[in-house]
Parts: structure tokens; sequence; C-alpha cells
């Protein structure tokens, strides 16, 4: 099977290595050609427009930032709907909006095509490994032709009902995530400041009704998780960026539905505070330092030292 992955990014990169691996035939186009070049190497097909790309393609999967451009993609100039044979599935793994992905599914069928929305959890670490949760939307038939390709790149593939209703559940999944950290971040900024040691604060907390991902695996606190982006000067991970656009799909879908969504809309401010004074490549975990200090002018990169220390 000839499969076209447009999108080669931390996450898109992996992911397409991953169906290399498993014997499909690649053919790929980002617009950064050192990252299509880094594919090449690995035996896929390099492509100039998305429409080259999905010529003789089975399947078509796109990985790209933000809604803007998986419409680009799909709609735009030498565009995928301009170029794909009839029938051929489409499956967007991007985090977007379910309004977008339900547009483009009902522009993509009516030229004969099936669109799914498969968005993903675990991060570049789980792309890597081929560990990928992927929250699928789409009509049962088409779900059950994607699925395994779907599993040379991932653990679990969850069917969330039809079309949108993956990026559904992923916003809502990120939606906590956005919150917890602010909240565990919040109470070690407190508990230190307080005087408790920052590691006695975080066993306790995981010992605890507090106990939460955010504060057992990926820990903001300098030095408490040695995985964690927060012992390693809060590089890698996922960005503050991506997480303001997310929770902007958030808000912006409680907004169309009229559906409240205050701790959401605050937690968006905060992240968009810390983007504006810099941190926005840094992994979101960092906004323990907006917390800690509001005064900071702009991100400090952090190594572990001393957990008595605020960060
Ligand atoms: P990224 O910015 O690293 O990669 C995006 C890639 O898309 C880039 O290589 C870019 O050149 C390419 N691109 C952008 N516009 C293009 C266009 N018009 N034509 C061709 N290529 C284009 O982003 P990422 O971290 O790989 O994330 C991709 C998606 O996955 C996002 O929606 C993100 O929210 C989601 N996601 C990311 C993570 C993570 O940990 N990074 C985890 C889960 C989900």
């Amino acid at each position: 099977m000839e499969i076209a992955f447009i999108g080669l990014g931390n996450m898109g990169a992996p992911m397409a290595l991953n169906l290399l691996k498993a014997g499909h035939a690649l053919a790929v186009h980002d617009l950064n050609g050192q990252a299509v070049e880094r594919l090449v190497t690995e035996g896929a097909r390099p492509c100039q427009s998305p429409a080259e790309a999905v010529g003789n393609a089975d399947l078509v999967l796109t990985m790209l930032p933000a809604p803007q451009h998986v419409d680009k993609v799909l709609t735009g100039d030498q565009g995928v709907l301009g170029a794909i044979r009839r029938g051929v599935p489409i499956v967007d793994c991007s985090t977007i909006d379910p309004a977008s992905v339900r547009r483009l599914a009902e522009l993509a069928l009516a030229q004969g095509n099936d669109l799914a929305d498969a968005p993903v959890s675990g991060g570049t670490a789980g792309a890597a490994a081929g560990t990928l949760t992927f929250m699928v939307g789409a009509p049962a038939g088409l779900f059950a032709r994607i699925e395994p390709i779907l599993q040379g790149m991932g653990r679990r593939i969850v069917h969330c009902g039809d079309v949108g209703n993956g990026q559904v559940a992923k916003i809502c999944n990120n939606l906590v995530l956005g919150i917890s950290m602010i909240a565990v971040s919040e109470a070690m900024a407190l508990g230190v400041k307080e005087g408790i040691d920052a590691k006695v604060l975080a066993d306790i907390i995981n010992a605890s009704s507090g106990r939460c991902w955010s504060s057992e695996v990926y820990n903001p606190y300098p030095g408490i998780v040695e995985t964690a982006p927060a012992s390693h000067g809060y590089q890698g991970g996922f960005g503050v960026d991506l997480m303001l656009k997310d929770l902007g799909l958030a808000t912006e879908a409680a907004r169309q539905g009229k559906q409240p969504l205050p701790m959401g809309a605050l937690a968006q401010q905060l992240y968009q505070v810390w983007s504006q004074r810099g941190a926005g490549h840094l992994d979101f975990s960092s906004i323990i330092q907006l917390l800690s200090n509001p005064n900071v002018d702009k991100p400090r990169s952090i190594t572990p030292l001393n957990t008595t220390h605020t960060p």
C-alpha cells in the first residue's frame, strides 16, 4: 500500500518512520526540505506538493500544526482534494477544532473521499516508540479500514464516534491537562514558598487525593521527575504555544455551543501571558515560573538544583 504522509514535524516524522518500518511505501511532503530529506534517507519518496504526494496514494495521512494548515493542505493550490483519486480515504491526525474537521469531511465526501479525524496523545516519545493513542472520529466502515494502518503507529486505537468526535475527545483531555498543570504548579510554588521541601510535597500529593498525571509523571518542579521536561530546562515536550492552541480550540468549541468554560478560559489566558513573555517554545509545565513569580519578565532556563530553591 502506498501512503501519502504530509507534515513531518516533531510528531509526523517519527510516525512516518514507523509506517516505513511496517513495510508501507511512503510519498512524503513538508514545507521544510530537511524534514523531507530525513525521511528520504529512510526510503520515502519526496514530493514537492500535497497534490504530487497523493497522486498514487491508497491512503492520505496529515499531521499539521493547526486548522489553517490542514485547510491549506487539503483545499489550497496544489492541495490534496484537487489530486486525490476517488475513494481514497484521508486521515487527519493533527489537533484541530471539530467544526473544521466536519466541514473538510463534507467537502471531501462531496467528491467521493471519506475523511476521518484521528488526533493522538502520547507525545513525541509515544510517536517514536509507536505507542500513541489514536482518538478516531469516523463512520464504522472507515474506522475498520484505517485501524490496521494506525496500529503501525499506536498502541490504542479508539473509535470515538462519527467524524469530529476524535477532536472532541482530544480537546477535552487537553483541557483537563492544561488546567491540572496550573493547579499542580500553584500548589508546588505555594508549598516551597511556605518552606516545605519540593520533593516531600510532591510525594505527599502523589500519595493523596491531589495526585494526577501533572503531579506524578510530569511534575513541573525541577528535579522531582527525572524524565520530565522540568528536569531538563523545560526543553522538548509539549510547547506552551501548542497548549495555548488546544485551549483556544476548547474555548472556541465552548463558545459555539454556549457552554461555560471558566477554568479553561483562565488557563488559556495564563498560558497566553507566558507565551507573550517569550516562553512559547518551552514545555507547558514551565508555567510554574509565571506562578512562582508573576513579575518574571522572561523565562529562565532551569536545571535541577537543590529542590528547596524556587523555580
Ligand atoms: P510541528 O510544528 O513540529 O510539525 C508540523 C509540520 O508541519 C512542520 O514540519 C511544518 O513544516 C509542516 N507544515 C506546516 N504547514 C505545512 C504546509 N502547508 N504544507 C506542508 N507542511 C506543512 O508540530 P508537531 O509537534 O508535529 O504537532 C503536529 C500536530 O500534532 C499539532 O496539531 C499538535 O497539536 C499535535 N500534537 C503534538 C504533540 C506533541 O507532543 N508535539 C502531541 C500530541 C498532538
